[in-house]
């Protein structure tokens, strides 16, 4: 495009000549239109009903149109679509009759939706509990009023729904705090050795009840890293309690520090902490979904053992503030790896 900063503005521009032909298209506008659209009609390089309809408005003369489009050339995406007419004989523009811009708004859209889903989610979640109390609470005045068995059983399963709610809360806490200082570097230095020996011990009576051991394997000699240590508690707690919950009973979670040179994707040098467990692993094509949120291979299995399915997104947010990557290693029958990698 001649003018170099339409040329480099991240919308896309078109300018058209009263015939509807393209005179000129920057570079956003180039990404969507098929090769050779120089100097002929838009509908050609551009098969759109709407913008075409928006262009020859704006043609007429008629009042300014704006509207969403969607269009799925080269990828799918969402456009806010201003097509206005220039007046007549403008000098810097000769030629131009019309100036059609579209401005991406697919993020913006994908964000309205993933917190809808988000809502939802946390409705779904905390609605489950609820029931349960408002259920146990309408027995316990009723039908088991004067049954002191059923009522120590009753109360003992709303003390543990009541439980779930507040876990549920205090993870969502601590998702929203993580999220809302991601873009701020931690500040700290840890010693990672030294967190990671406290989280074994906080998680020692859990391990036991498992009859699992826990071993800590340093493959270097390690000096601090930048960091923010309670975040990177939480990450620990929230790997090695998963590896307590679905690895096998009697089995042993391996931890292995070591120094790598490069992080995969990232690249620099960092800290490497692999976290194994025994059992039957997770398979393949659930891999990719682990770390969003709520989400669970086995939802059952995992509310039964005290699960909201944020631990891993926590994780992840986490491991994204230290500018970090977490990557998971499992086969059916062999186990899991999570390995969480630090720059140094
Ligand atoms: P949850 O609260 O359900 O444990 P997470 O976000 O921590 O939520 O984990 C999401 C899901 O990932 C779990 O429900 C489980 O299906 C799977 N998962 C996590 N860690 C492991 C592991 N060590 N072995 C097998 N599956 C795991």
């Amino acid at each position: 495009m001649d003018n170099e900063i339409l040329e480099y503005l991240p919308d896309a521009i078109f300018l058209l000549n009263p015939e509807r032909e393209i005179v000129d298209a920057n570079q956003a506008a180039r990404e969507i239109l098929t090769p050779g659209f120089r100097d002929r009609d838009l509908a050609l390089s551009l098969r759109h009903p709407e913008i075409l309809e928006a262009v020859d408005a704006a043609l007429k003369g008629e009042a300014y149109e704006q509207g969403d489009v969607s269009i799925t050339h080269p990828v799918s995406r969402t456009f806010e679509m201003r097509a206005f007419r220039l007046p007549e004989g403008d000098a810097q523009s000769p030629g131009v009759a019309v100036i059609l811009i579209l401005h991406d708004i697919t993020a913006a859209i994908q964000a309205v939706e993933v917190r809808r889903v988000f809502v939802a989610n946390v409705s779904h979640e905390l609605r489950s509990p609820l029931a349960a109390l408002v259920g146990f609470i309408e027995t316990l005045q009723g039908p088991a009023r004067d049954d002191a068995q059923a009522r120590e059983h009753f109360l003992s399963i709303m003390s543990a729904e009541a439980g779930r709610m507040t876990r549920l809360i205090d993870d969502l806490l601590s998702l929203s705090s993580v999220e809302a200082n991601e873009h701020v570097r931690p500040l700290g230095r840890v010693d990672l050795r030294n967190i990671l020996q406290n989280v074994i011990e906080l998680l020692l009576a859990k391990t036991q009840e498992k009859s699992m051991t826990t071993q800590l394997i340093c493959r270097d000699p390690l000096s601090e890293i930048p960091g923010d240590s309670d975040e990177l508690i939480q990450i620990f707690q929230n790997l090695i309690d998963n590896a307590i919950k679905y690895g096998a009973s009697g089995g042993v979670i391996t931890l292995t520090l070591r120094h790598v040179d490069r992080i995969p994707d990232i690249g620099g040098p960092g800290v490497a902490v692999a976290i194994h467990n025994e059992g039957e692993g997770i398979s393949p094509e659930y891999l990719p979904r682990l770390t969003e949120r709520f989400y669970r291979v086995d939802k059952g299995r995992s509310r039964s053992m005290g699960g909201t399915g944020l631990g891993l997104a926590i994780v992840k947010h986490i491991v994204n503030h230290h500018r970090g990557r977490l990557t998971i290693e499992s086969a059916p029958g062999e186990g899991s790896t999570f390995t969480v990698y630090l720059p140094t």
